[in-house]
């Protein structure tokens, strides 16, 4: 911070000056402001309250276990607090103070107030949008004591245990198993279902300023209170705040203290669930009132009123009425918890269909919007609007890699890596996650990403790259396997997780597919045979991730209502080959007779059926029904003839889906030793379990496996036999103290990836093919294994491997030893040394052509042999 403008109007760039001025600032903003208690009972009604065991749970005595397992889960590399003692302090002398801490704690709890130090904070300020000579636009990060942290983090994780029982589902903010990407979900079926039917809505994004740092501390005590928290741990959350004091950090120095009473401090391990909590009141107060949007002639459908992120808060607008309701609640709110909507900042955006002068009028000026508009990172809206996500994207991330590009020649692939992988792709992920990319964007990205790892010739396979590092890749992003493996988590969501807020409007747009009014039942059909037209484009390309696995159901499933959603047509676990007639299908389709439960309770009047279908022949139909059931295991079939539970069947309702076991889509894959690409990893199973790391490797191996199909994994075999193989060796190869570039030389000699004479002769033919130390054409072998000069060397690592109790061998001097990780030493010592000698072979290569510096190898291992 250079300079700050007074409120007279001066600009000041002296210390002492702008400190005061930071202090009357935030002297001001966290005063208590009185609060309207009328207001706050207003709220406090109808909200939901934790049974009376939770609260026991809730208020039992902090045991030493907790506190350490929050210190563990600490993030480290963060400024420290005013005591100056980093958390890596605490991890590290955790054994020896942790009892010590535990009592003090214990003793600060019953006298009700924490160490000065803890209660502190120091505001550091970083600079947001706008004029930055006013304060107002920098963002206070409070520094707080890693004591202080133990203490809220120690009651953040008894919190979120109970968290997602008084927080609706349509706020996901620090909700456990909710994050940003439900609300995304949601407003963008939201628009694709007003894209696609009749539907009168309005979306308001309101505004809040300065949200957490005006929440009253009385107003949150209270509404704790009406969530039914017991005394002891609202004394502790008390212990947090009360007493708090903040000290700005401005000009090279600190501010004298100043007393906050309200704010929630961002920083603080427990402030976002309290933040979702203070704001709960307001939002269970809307939801009630608010008429909400739902679908026309869908009667399953949902009724939304809103969605929050934390204070990202959009309400859904059906008419004057609506807005009625939520300036009301507003002002309630406002009164009870000094909270301020800022209509000025806020958005809104008709996504009905528009009948002139009928949207309803807004408070404070604030017009209709009709194209789209941002939200939580995303422009969503038109499609021209939804553009607007995929602007400059290349450019940017270009710009970011050509930052780099000074050092490239001396940055190792493993930071060539972790360059594209975190700095470059990674802004390009959250948008990703909600949206299809237009075509070409992705392989146009892909490409920079490869071009920038090579920064040159590209020696092997791009798909190669992508392959984990122990399998012999570089662990290189597959955008395109990324967003695939995004679209398999929304499918797991989907499948099994039915409680997301979005997970009903995704319903009814997956219903469109192929007019089946199939939707989580989608995944159960054999793709090829259904015809899914209709879906929207993210969910077409979720049902096209899907194509990555094939899945079968768990064996063994219990009997359930679910048997009765089974889908009639291209289902594999029920079979009939009358149904393969597509003329009867579509008569069946045209009657919604599309589940194994409308034929079971038609089965009595087949003949109904038949006329309501235009099928004349009975008997048709009573062969359906006789193959179908034959179809099913004895258990299924008692269950589903039992007409008892067929009367019980209620469409629509949420029964469990079936489990279902998956497995890559790789038909006829042989495994074969010799080759880089193998399914043997990662363990797939049941796809509700399969992890994120697990799903995006996947993708990339049967993504690529056209292009990996035969690709050896080593340039060896010819040399060392065809049993040869580096498999086992990948992992080793890395490893630490060996340094990343001789690591790199190691990797590229096991590929081949090495410009040899042999190499450089098609090149240039100037260069003659022959090695530079005897008469011999020097390939890769003769380079590094077979050419007269290292006959020396080889006999003198042939002792040093013997005194590691190894024998040397040429396989072993190649790719290395297996990783063992019981002799994890040994391992890394042979590695290390083997890249020493590798490097050296080069380097002495490299000096014999320019004729200058040494070319005696051995000499080279004089510093290794000292060791
Ligand atoms: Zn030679």
């Amino acid at each position: 911070m250079v300079c700050l403008r007074l409120p007279d109007g001066k600009v000041t760039t002296d210390d002492s000056e702008m400190r005061q001025h930071a202090v009357d600032f935030y002297s001001s903003l966290y005063k208590a402001e009185d609060c309207d208690s009328m207001c706050t009972e207003q709220l406090l009604h109808g909200l939901p309250k934790l049974g009376p065991e939770q609260r026991v749970a809730l208020d039992a005595d902090i045991t030493l276990q907790e506190l350490s397992t929050a210190v563990m889960q600490l993030s480290t590399g963060r400024a420290p607090g005013i005591d100056g003692l980093p958390s890596e302090f605490y991890k590290h002398f955790w054994g020896s103070i942790g009892e010590d801490f535990y009592e003090v704690m214990c003793e600060s709890f019953h006298e009700g107030s924490l160490p000065v130090s803890c209660q502190r904070a120091v505001l550091s300020l970083l600079p947001k949008k706008g004029d930055l000579a006013l304060i107002k636009n920098w963002r206070p990060v409070a520094l707080l004591c890693a004591e202080y942290k133990i203490v809220s983090k120690c009651l953040s994780n008894r919190l979120k245990e109970y968290l997602g029982l008084l927080i609706h589902k349509d706020q996901s903010y620090c909700v456990p198993d909710r994050s940003i990407v439900d609300n995304l979900f949601l407003i963008r079926d939201v628009l694709d279902i007003c894209k696609l039917s009749d539907v009168n809505v309005g979306l308001l994004s309101l505004d809040q300023e300065k949200a957490f740092d005006r929440v009253d501390h009385q107003y949150l005590f209270k509404i704790m209170k009406a969530f039914g928290f017991g005394d002891v741990f609202l004394s502790w959350v008390n212990l947090l705040y009360a007493g708090a004091s903040c000290m700005v950090k401005v000009g090279g120095g600190l501010s004298c203290p100043i007393p906050v009473k309200r704010g929630i401090r961002q920083g603080c391990p427990i402030s976002g669930q309290l933040y979702s909590l203070a704001i709960e009141p307001m939002l269970c107060f809307l939801r009630a009132k608010l008429t909400g949007f739902f679908v026309p002639g869908v009667t399953k459908g949902p009724t939304i009123a809103l969605s929050a992120y934390a204070d990202d808060v959009i309400v859904f607008i059906t008419g004057g009425e609506d807005v009625k309701v939520l300036s009301n609640a507003l002002k309630v709110y406002e009164g009870a918890s000094s909270a301020k909507v800022n209509w000025g900042k806020s958005e809104a955006l008709w996504a009905g269909q528009l009948q002139m002068g009928s949207t309803p009028r807004l408070p404070g000026g604030l017009q209709w919007g009709r194209d789209g508009m941002k939200t939580l990172g995303v422009f969503l809206g038109s499609d021209v609007f939804q553009k607007k996500n995929w602007e400059g994207v290349v450019e940017k991330v270009c710009a970011r890699l050509s930052r780099w590009k000074w050092v490239l020649p001396q940055l190792s692939y493993r930071g060539r890596v972790l360059v594209a992988n975190n700095l470059a792709a990674s802004t390009l992920w959250h948008r990703l996650m909600i949206l299809q990319p237009p075509k070409g964007l992705i392989q146009e990205l892909q490409r920079t990403l490869v071009n920038f790892f090579w920064s040159g010739q590209h020696w092997i396979k791009a798909a190669a790259l992508y392959l984990p590092l122990h399998e012999g890749g570089q662990g290189l992003v597959d955008i395109s396997s990324r967003i695939t493996a995004f679209r398999l988590q929304a499918a797991q969501r989907l499948l099994y997780r039915d409680c997301s807020s979005w997970v009903e409007t995704a319903y009814i747009l997956m219903r469109r597919a192929g007019c089946l009014g199939f939707d989580k039942h989608l995944f159960l059909l054999k793709l090829e045979g259904g015809d899914l037209t209709g879906l929207t484009p993210f969910y077409e390309s979720v049902m096209q991730a899907w194509r990555v696995f094939v899945s079968s159901r768990q064996a063994g499933m219990p009997p359930g209502m679910w048997l009765f959603e089974e889908p009639l047509f291209h289902n594999t676990a029920i079979q009939s080959r009358v149904l393969g007639s597509a003329s009867l299908r579509s008569c069946l389709l045209g009657v919604g007779c599309t589940k194994l439960g409308h034929l079971m309770r038609s089965r009595s009047r087949l003949e109904e059926l038949g006329e309501r279908a235009g099928i004349r022949s009975s008997r048709l139909l009573r062969k359906v029904v006789d193959e179908v059931c034959d179809s099913l295991p004895v258990l299924h079939l008692q269950s589903v003839t039992d007409t008892s539970n067929s009367d019980r069947w209620k469409e629509g309702l949420d029964y469990v889906f079936p489990a279902l076991i998956v497995s890559a889509a790789m038909g006829a894959f042989e495994e074969d030793v010799g080759t880089l690409l193998s399914f043997d990893t990662p363990g797939l199973g049941e796809f509700k379990e399969v992890g994120k790391k697990a799903m995006y490797r996947i993708c990339v191996k049967v993504s690529h496996a056209s292009s990996l199909e035969g690709v050896k994994s080593t340039r060896w075999a010819d040399v060392l036999g065809p049993g040869a193989s580096p498999k086992g060796c990948w992992r080793s190869l890395y490893k630490l103290p060996i340094d990343k570039r001789t690591a790199d030389l190691q990797w590229r000699i096991i590929h081949g990836a090495i410009a040899n004479n042999m190499h450089l002769v098609h090149l240039d033919p100037t260069v003659g093919e022959g090695c530079p130390f005897c008469a011999e054409s020097e390939t890769l072998a003769h380079l590094f294994l077979l050419c007269p000069r290292l006959v020396g060397m080889i006999e003198l690592i042939t002792d040093w491997f013997s005194m590691l109790g190894e024998v040397f061998s040429s396989q072993l001097y190649i790719f290395g030893p297996k990783y063992r990780f019981s002799q994890k030493g040994v391992v890394v010592l042979l590695n290390f040394v083997l890249g020493a000698v590798k490097l050296a072979i080069w380097k002495t290569r490299k000096n014999s052509i320019r004729g200058q510096g040494s070319v005696d190898v051995v000499g080279m291992l004089d510093p290794i042999k000292s060791i």
